[in-house]
């Protein structure tokens, strides 16, 4: 617990940081892509164009790794509308056959009668999006990549070992693969903005970060257990509405009294 705690206080110093940062580069950014595009619409020269395309392009990109380290401090509301995460592994599930490796096979177990849970549908989609494309890269040689969902409910004996966890009702995604897994020391690391261990220009070092922001703007939270050389399983639990009916005891009553 008390490394949990220590952990959490160091991601909130290297947030309130990194958004301190984020926020003042986005003000550094703004104009400059402003006059960009003023002189792009007023440059005659088809070379010039091109080169303030480039300009253009590389801001834009900026201002998108802002916007990312910017959701992962402040944890951005989104919309709030009822969301089957059925389709949302159904949505991923086709990206993934579509652009994944074949050497990769994709499973997927949803339980039947799913809870909802209340989100941003693109936020949420990018949570999935971000550790599937993580699951992809730790299986270079290919693998099994599994994405499920259950319900669960969350008592006090599981709130109280795990700190970001309140008791009620879950449904938890999970995403696990049969990739390079992650060394124990590094377990800590993975959550941190700009911690990555691909080669440059292949990450950021901001997915995980991005996934925990958006989590904790759901009020959920996530876990992850890894097995070096083995894989690695991420558990998103999101906070549900239950949809079940649960009768009432006067609903179970026999009517009396109609005389019979
Ligand atoms: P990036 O993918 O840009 O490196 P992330 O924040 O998404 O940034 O991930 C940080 C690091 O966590 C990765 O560089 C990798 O070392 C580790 N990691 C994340 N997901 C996995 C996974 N499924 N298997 C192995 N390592 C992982």
């Amino acid at each position: 617990l008390e490394k949990q705690f220590l952990r959490n206080q160091r991601m909130e110093s290297i947030g309130t940081l990194a958004s301190g940062i984020a926020h003042d580069l986005n003000n550094v950014l703004s104009p400059i892509l402003m006059s960009v595009q003023l002189l792009q619409a007023n440059s005659r020269e088809e070379r010039d164009r091109q080169i303030l395309s480039i300009v253009e392009t590389n801001v834009k990109r900026g201002a998108n790794l802002v916007k990312q380290v910017l959701s992962f401090a402040r944890g951005i509301e989104g919309d709030r509308t009822i969301l089957q995460v059925k389709h949302l592994i159904l949505e991923m599930k086709q990206i993934i056959e579509q652009t994944f490796p074949k050497s990769i096979t994709l499973e997927t177990e949803i339980q039947p009668e799913l809870w909802n849970v209340c989100g941003d549908a693109t936020q949420l989609h990018q949570v999935l999006i971000n550790l599937c494309l993580n699951a992809r890269d730790a299986m270079p040689g290919g693998g099994t990549l599994k994405i499920s969902a259950r319900n669960i409910f969350i008592d006090e004996n599981y709130a109280r070992v795990h700190l970001d966890a309140k008791v009620g009702y879950y449904i938890v995604l999970s995403v696990a693969d049969t990739g390079v897994g992650i060394p124990n020391e590094l377990l800590d690391r993975i959550f941190e903005p700009f911690f990555t261990t691909k080669e440059l220009g292949k990450g950021t070092g901001l997915g995980l970060s991005t996934v925990m922001g958006i989590i904790k703007g759901h009020g959920g939270f996530i876990t992850v257990s890894s097995q070096f050389g083995k894989g690695t399983k991420f558990k998103v639990y999101l906070s549900a509405i239950q949809t079940d009916t649960i009768p009432l005891p006067e609903d179970l009553e026999v009517p009396t009294g109609n005389g019979q």
